[in-house]
Order: C-alpha cells, then structure tokens, then sequence
C-alpha cells in the first residue's frame, strides 16, 4: 500500500442497477419509465451553439416552471443532478448535529452511503413486519429523519398526516421526505412547507417523467431552508444544472397531459400484473410506485431473479436482510409484463 493511501477517504459506494449493454432485454431493474419523455421534450430545438456559455447558474427557467407547477415561490424550490444530488446536498446542509440521524432499516439505500461519506452518525429504525414505518420510532431525539414516501423497494406509501405527524414532533431538526416515486400513486407532503419551516420535499424528473438520462431533481422548502442549501450549492459547484436540462426539464412540466396519461398506464399495467402474479403464488405489499417488491410462496427469488437474467430479464434483488427473498420488480409496458408473466408462469 502506497503512504499516500492512508490519507484516503475511503468509503463504501452505493451499487446502481445494472444497465447491461445488451440488445433486446427486458429491463425491469432499475424503476425507469418505459415510455418516453413528453413529445414536447422530444420536439424542442435547443440552441447548441449556446453550449459555448455557462448555463444560468440559478437555472431560473426551470425553477420557475416547478414552482408554478406547484403554486409556490420560486424562492421555495432547489433544483440538482437527479434527486440524488439534491439529497446528498440536503444531507450536507441540514445533517451537522452530533446526534444521529434516523431512517427506516429497509428503504433506498443510498442514505447510510452519504451518512457514511459525510461522517453523519445514523440509526435505522425497524419497518414492521408487513414493511410498514412505525411513527413512534421518529419522536426520540435525533439530528434529522429521511423517509422515503412511498418507500423503496417496498412500495409503501403512508397518508400525508402520517408524515405530518412526524415534522410535528421534530420541530428542532429537519425531516427530509424523498417523494421520487409519489406521483404514481402517493400522496404529496408539498403542501406542508408553508405550514413547517423544517420540511423538505424532494422529487425527481426521472421516473414519472421518464428522464433519468437527463438527470433533474428538486427539492421544496420553505425560503429560509432552501437559501441554506443553495448557499452549500453555490460553495460546492455553481453550475449543476446544464442547458439542455434546464430546458427540457421546463418543455416536460408544460405537457400535464401527457404526464397524466403516462402514469395512468403505468398504474393499470401494475395493478394488473400484481393481480396476475398472485394468481400463481406471489404476493406483494400494495404499491403505490412503479414497482413491486414481490415473494413467491415456493420459489426463492435467488432462483427467480438468476433464472430471468438468463432469460435476459433484469429485475432487482438485494441480497440484505430481511428482504433477500424479494424481488423488486419496475413496471414496463404492458407487452414487458405479459413476457415476464409468461416467463414466471414457467419458472414457479
Ligand atoms: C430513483 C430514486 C432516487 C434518485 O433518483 P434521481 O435519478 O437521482 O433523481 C432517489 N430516491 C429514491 C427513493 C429513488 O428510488
């Protein structure tokens, strides 16, 4: 080992789904949506030669766009590189007590990742056995909570009083609800920020608008939370957010239409393949994201999730406890699941 190498950072990365280079997959591992983004992204001209100028450092077009979308100030909105981004920002800015910071023991599993890169001290807090939060497990004292909503990879979603109920009895810190899969059936905290100071919404372009690549996410807050976080943004990377993005992230919010439409299949495919699926001894919490996190009666999903990839069907699995006989399933299009369908009817 090198002497430099003792000076390292080191850390434990977060592990993507994979995105296999492959022609001719069904890829159902990483909650993308499998339509594509609204027509009007797909039909907007952007001006490359403006490459050539830095973008707007306050990405304005596209904060004002969300904040209209949303019916607050724009001063209540910080967009980022994907949700993620915006997370680990908000980690920065908001976790720096010594106390630790909270989340569930099942749930998206990049919070202990930027816990651990930050040197934030964290606890987990154990789901029930039916993967479900218990609220009494966020009223101890703590230095911020993260809760997915709904959940991943359970799916989960809680009542907006549920979460309320939780920003209640944190007033002294700040309580992050990572909303990327709310859209798809969840219901909003965004209607809490005007309500609490210690709120903060975050959201992403990815999955219910169909544009991981470009990677956009925000975050909503009340003014004085979301001056904090840009006040780390701009002494970290004032130029997050690219030309292209800004644009066709604010081309996207325009077409509601579309978006409605879009979700709409993807629900209808979920809840009928979850209906399929039970038929032949699965079973699963209800959804309310583009997925399912589902366990066969027999089969494990080890078997299951090795037997599709030979198949060329990428679904996720996570070897960890207590789930590492599930399998979390992205819904694709309805001719994907009738595939997949086809191909659990033969594997179980
Ligand atoms: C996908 C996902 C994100 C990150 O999405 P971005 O592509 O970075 O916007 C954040 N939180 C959860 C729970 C997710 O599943």
């Amino acid at each position: 080992m090198s002497a430099w190498e003792n000076n390292v950072r080191r850390v434990v990365p977060y592990v993507p789904g994979e995105q296999p280079k492959e022609k001719n997959i069904i890829k159902l591992n990483t909650n993308e949506n499998p339509y594509p983004p609204s027509p009007l992204v797909l039909e907007k001209k952007l001006s490359l030669e403006k490459l050539r100028l830095y973008p707007d450092d306050k990405a304005s077009l596209l904060v004002d766009a969300i904040a209209d979308y949303h019916g607050v100030n724009s001063n209540q909105v910080f967009v980022g590189v994907g949700s993620d981004d915006v997370l680990a920002m908000a980690f920065m800015t908001f976790f720096n007590s010594d106390k630790k910071i909270l989340f569930p023991d099942i749930t998206y599993s990049f919070y202990d990742v930027w816990a651990e890169l930050l040197g934030i001290g964290y606890e987990r807090q154990k789901l029930d056995d039916s993967f479900r939060i218990k609220a009494e497990d966020y009223y101890k004292e703590n230095g911020g909570i993260v809760i997915a909503n709904p959940n991943a990879p359970t799916g989960i979603a809680e009542p907006v009083l549920f979460i309320e109920d939780i920003v209640k009895k944190n007033q002294d810190v700040v309580v992050i609800v990572d909303e990327a899969y709310v859209d798809f059936g969840g219901e909003s905290a965004a209607s809490l920020i005007d309500k609490y100071d210690n709120i903060l919404v975050v959201r992403t372009f990815s999955k219910s608008r169909s544009m991981a690549g470009l990677r956009i996410g925000y975050a909503l807050g009340s003014d004085v939370l979301i001056k904090y976080m840009n006040d780390v943004k701009f002494s970290y990377n004032s130029y997050t957010m690219n030309m292209p993005s800004i644009i066709l992230g604010a081309e996207s919010i325009k077409d509601e239409a579309y978006f409605k439409q879009t979700i709409e299949k993807v629900i209808n495919t979920r809840e009928w393949f979850k209906d399929e699926i039970e038929k032949i001894g699965f079973c699963c919490p209800p959804s309310s994201a583009n997925f399912l996190f589902i366990t066969h009666n027999t089969v494990s999903a080890r078997e299951i999730f090795e037997r599709a990839r030979e198949n060329k069907i990428y679904v996720r699995y996570f070897d960890k406890p207590r789930i590492d006989n599930y399998l979390r399933v992205t819904i694709g299009t309805r001719e994907d699941m009738e595939i997949f369908l086809d191909f659990l009817k033969k594997n179980v």
